[in-house]
């Protein structure tokens, strides 16, 4: 039974790169991870801009205000950072193992399989060269003292 509202399941990793191709794939995610990043600057600024005469402020309420919202900002900047970063980490760890070890091509893969078990600390997915076969095993992590970057 569906639900009129409900939404689709999201793509797996491996459905990501084989719909769009691995190179696609990798461009968008810095696209994403670098607008995660500028979102974090702006409302870093906005943070600091609203912190300015929170104190001198004649109606303490007013200031309260200000200061809430401030940290409020101060929260959006710390997960917008850490989106860029887990999206970048990722995005670049897999990016420097789609060399294929025969025939030397970058980007040229299609993920066969994917290990979506939670519990590992790794993820594991097997990729094949699009263009001699060659079959080799990926890895990445989402722990950043971990990853392969
Ligand atoms: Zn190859």
């Amino acid at each position: 039974m569906t639900f009129p509202m409900s939404q689709p399941p999201k793509a797996t990793l491996a459905e990501q790169i084989n719909t769009t191709g691995f190179r696609r794939w990798h461009e968008y995610e810095l696209t994403r991870s670098f607008g995660y990043l500028g979102l974090g600057v702006l409302t870093l600024f906005v943070a600091l801009a609203m912190l300015e005469g929170v104190f001198a402020a004649p109606v303490r309420l007013e200031g309260g205000i200000r200061l809430i919202l401030s940290f409020a900002c101060l929260w959006v900047t710390g997960w917008a950072w850490l989106r860029f970063m887990k999206i970048l980490v990722v995005a670049e760890s897999i990016s420097r193992q789609v060399v294929c070890d025969q025939c030397k091509r970058y980007g040229l893969i299609r993920i066969i399989y994917e290990d979506l078990k939670q519990e590992h600390r790794e993820h594991h997915m097997v990729c094949q060269c699009k263009k001699c076969d060659y079959i080799w095993q990926l890895a990445y992590t989402l722990q950043l003292p971990n990853a392969r970057v």
